[in-house]
């Protein structure tokens, strides 16, 4: 598989789960993350992040990724999913803007998981700092 990236071939299966290497996830992550907080696109998701519980955080996460495999298969066999038409019948026209959808949602669970992550791992090293905190105090 190819990171959807920089078109680096990728073999570490949670790589091959996202679709994207992991140099390229962490410079995704950052912008995803950065226009978000600025208030900028995902801003809304960002906020409904942040009231999540861990658990519900780790669920969605869980549920992205497999929205991003589901719409992995469908680029590489369309005919399974089509329900009005078959892909044999379609124009190129109609196939290239199913396509584009496709590889449009994959993004957009690919940036939604990115987000996800980055505020669990935000809390976790929160929690890290709260507890360094408290060892310098108790010594
Ligand atoms: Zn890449």
């Amino acid at each position: 598989m190819k990171c959807q990236i920089c078109g680096r071939s990728i073999t570490n299966p949670d790589s091959v789960r996202f679709g994207i290497g992991p140099k390229c996830r962490v410079k995704l992550q950052e912008t995803v993350l950065l226009t978000a907080k600025t208030g900028g696109k995902h801003s809304g998701y960002l906020r409904q992040f942040e009231a999540m519980s861990d658990t519900s955080l780790a669920r969605s996460i869980r549920s992205y990724l497999r929205e991003i495999q589901i719409h992995q298969e469908k680029l590489q066999n369309p005919e399974p999913f089509l329900k009005r038409q078959s892909w044999s019948q379609m124009s190129n026209l109609q196939r290239s803007g199913l396509i584009r959808h496709w590889e449009k949602e994959i993004r957009k669970f690919q940036e939604l998981a990115l987000l996800a992550i980055a505020e669990l791992q935000r809390r976790k090293l929160s929690h890290v700092d709260r507890a360094n905190h408290s060892s310098r105090m108790d010594s």
